[in-house]
């Protein structure tokens, strides 16, 4: 096996067992590896650390699969993972029974690069690394076994595997598509998934708690759910009995589905619904100019900040939307405001909601921190595992 070869005094964030080795701290391979090959990862006094998955073009040049320098990679490793993770999401009661989940979330459930998602007895596979790639025979036969799935659909077409020098992989893995449009039942709602075309693996999984929190608030409120995608916020609002809910995304596609979501659940009072395709950003203005307002505003932008770099302009863009939603709220209004981005840290986005709030000149309360539920767990020794992060404030 190759051995990677840190810098001298390069090993700390190994010795916390952050599973991300930089470039930066790499000072040589020794022998040969390809792509996705296990590597033997020892410091600069040859002390052995870790084993990891060589990544030769990304700047995250290898991922680990273990801390245990003794430990064997094999096809069994991946079934152990497998089975733990989805051993892990039925013994948490919240996440038993439900038809969309996250079966495996990359390096948080020990396998840094994948991502899988369960729609009913159908799974979305995503690899983003060369690891998973090497492995995906393993991985898929795993998945197989732990799951009882019919059918494995691959979505490796997310913009890092790019950064990996990996080509865009999608199709059918194993077995074959679904007669049948991709319906789950979230909380009581359906909603339809395609797998094939949809954001991510087709749905954002990691809002359902939010989205059954939003039902539970939005009796007899008027509500603006902004970024809708296909409808999940806007569906349950309507389920909890909201007496108005606008909804904005500036996707066709999306809106198209959630005018078909709503149409699936026939008890909903679709005359209270109105689907608007604009872009948020001017969007808030018009309406405010038109003197319209809100008893309670849900803001789910997309990832203004992938990494840290792009810190700074998405703060401003955060600011933004939240300056706009906090001055369209009535009087005890609610705003439920999220931020994705990997790149802004939790006490950040509060910071710029704080901002947001003084600058619209509210006095604004925290109610509640929200979160993505436990399908989607953070490694403690992996930080940017919490991407999700979302505030419910309330003004006077
Ligand atoms: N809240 C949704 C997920 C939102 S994902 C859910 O629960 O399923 C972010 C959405 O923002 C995407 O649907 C994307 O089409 C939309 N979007 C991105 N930029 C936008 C903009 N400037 N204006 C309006 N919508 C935008």
């Amino acid at each position: 096996m190759a051995q990677l070869v840190l810098l001298p005094g390069k090993d700390r964030s190994l010795a916390r067992r952050h599973p991300w080795i930089f470039a930066g701290i790499v000072d040589r391979l020794n022998g040969r590896a390809r792509p996705g090959d296990t590597v033997d990862v020892v410091a600069a006094n040859g002390r052995p650390l870790a084993r990891a998955a060589w990544s030769p073009e990304s700047k995250i040049r290898a991922r680990v699969w273990t801390f245990d320098p003794d430990e064997i990679i094999d096809d069994v490793f991946f079934k152990r993972h497998v089975h733990a993770a989805v051993a892990r999401r039925q013994a948490m009661p919240d996440l038993r029974g439900q038809d969309g989940l996250r079966l495996i979330h990359g390096e948080s459930d020990g396998l840094p690069g994948l991502i899988v998602d369960r729609y009913g007895d159908t799974l979305v596979v995503q690899l983003t690394a060369t690891g998973p790639e090497k492995w995906r025979r393993a991985i898929l036969a795993a998945l197989r076994e732990a799951s009882g799935c019919a059918r494995i659909y691959e979505r490796s077409d997310s913009d890092v595997r790019r950064l990996e020098g990996l080509e865009p992989v999608t199709g059918w893995v194993f077995g074959e598509a679904p007669a049948e449009p991709l319906v789950i039942v979230e909380n009581g709602v359906r909603i339809g998934v395609d797998v094939v075309a949809g954001h991510k693996t087709g749905f954002y999984l990691d809002q359902r708690d939010n989205r059954l929190l939003t039902r539970e608030l939005a009796g007899g409120r008027t509500v603006l759910n902004c970024f809708c995608y296909t409808g999940g916020f806007s569906l349950q609002a309507l389920a909890g009995g909201a007496t108005s809910v606008l909804s904005i995304d500036s996707s066709g596609p999306a809106l198209s589905t959630a005018v078909d979501n709503l149409a699936r659940n026939p008890e909903l009072a679709a005359d209270r619904a109105e689907w608007r395709q604009a872009d948020v950003f001017s969007e808030l203005r018009v309406l405010k100019s038109a003197g319209h307002r809100f008893d309670l505003i849900i803001l789910d932008p997309p990832k203004f900040a992938p990494s840290a770099q792009h810190a700074e302009r998405a703060a401003r863009a955060y600011r933004d939307i939240n300056v706009c939603a906090f001055r369209l709220l009535n009087p005890g209004g609610l705003l439920m405001t999220y931020s994705c981005s990997g790149g802004i840290r939790s006490e950040h986005f509060q910071q710029i909601v704080t901002d947001a709030a003084i600058d619209a000149g509210q006095q604004t309360r925290l109610l509640h921190r929200l979160a993505a539920p436990a399908d989607h767990p953070v490694a403690l020794n992996f930080s940017e595992g919490e991407y999700l992060k979302g505030l419910l404030c309330q003004v006077d």
